[in-house]
């Protein structure tokens, strides 16, 4: 016999009896796309203005569907991106959304030494604090991909929160204190948007039915569950329409349900640093 449904105890507790969290994602890659890949296609036209598009039309379009459904976003640009397009960094802020670190020109972290690391994350804040005024507490590795040392380096320049690993579903502390806010690559456009022809990148672009019932069954069963639905779209891909109709369709559906929580990285962040120290029984190191 059937023994539906299975509902655990939720890991976590969320602000004002929310089930679940929900955190948007932009990560603004825009030239450094094909730049950080190999510096010579920036003579590339078409190449770079699919890139371009990002920030130049993703943005614009997705800032509207965020403000229209009065949901805030977390931005990680990398700082060549808001040196580069200072007006778009001006209206995500304008809207009232985050804007957390991304490199400078989306450098893997993997090929750097720390030394290296280092000078490029220090570049970073100084542009980031001079165009927007503010220092970012969000953190969020190129390729999702840190190093060894990159918690402590997070935590030593002041940083809030990383939301670069994927060791669980609910947010959690790194030995050091900083929260980590983990994702996965199933939520993540990339994997099912891109497509560059040469240089070769991505796949063939998926079916946006497909995209959202992936994306739709993972945030029921996250709410199930009491987890942190972390969502990372980039603009090149997810502002072209049918995928910008594509996350409102979703975001309503989240809405919808009523209990969902949807905050910053620095919200959520906060919220795990006050419920850590309220509540010493969660098991953050789990
Ligand atoms: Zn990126």
């Amino acid at each position: 016999m059937a023994k539906y449904p299975y509902l655990p105890e939720p890991r976590f507790t969320w602000p004002d009896g929310r089930r679940c969290a929900v955190m948007v994602c932009f990560d603004v890659d825009g030239e450094t796309t094909a730049l950080s890949e190999d510096l010579t296609l920036a003579s590339r036209m078409t190449t770079m203005s699919q890139c371009e598009y990002g920030p130049n039309v993703g943005v614009p379009r997705l800032l509207g569907l965020m403000k229209h459904l009065e949901l805030p976003a977390t931005f990680f640009i990398p700082s060549y991106i808001v040196e580069h397009h200072p007006k778009m960094t001006a209206a995500i802020l304008s809207d009232g959304h985050e804007v957390g670190a991304h490199g400078h020109l989306h450098e893997k972290l993997a090929d750097l030494s720390p030394g290296e690391e280092e000078a490029i994350l220090l570049k970073s804040l100084g542009i980031l604090e001079s165009v927007t005024g503010q220092r970012p507490v969000g953190y969020r590795a190129p390729w999702f991909e840190i190093n060894p040392g990159t918690a402590d380096l997070l935590k030593r320049e002041g940083f809030l929160y990383n939301a670069s690993m994927m060791a669980d579903d609910v947010p959690f502390l790194h030995d050091n204190g900083l929260v980590e806010i983990p994702g996965h690559w199933m939520l993540e456009d990339w994997e099912q948007f891109a497509f560059n022809a040469d240089p070769a990148w991505g796949f063939i672009p998926e079916d946006c039915e497909k995209v959202y019932r992936l994306w739709w069954d993972e945030f029921v069963a996250m709410r199930d569950y009491g987890c942190c639905f972390v969502l990372t779209l980039h603009p090149w891909l997810s502002g072209r329409p049918s995928r910008v109709k594509l996350l409102e369709r979703l975001l309503n559906d989240i809405i919808d349900t009523g209990d969902a929580w949807v905050a910053t990285g620095s919200q959520i962040a906060e919220w795990v640093k006050g419920e850590a120290s309220r509540r010493n029984e969660i098991n953050f190191d789990a």
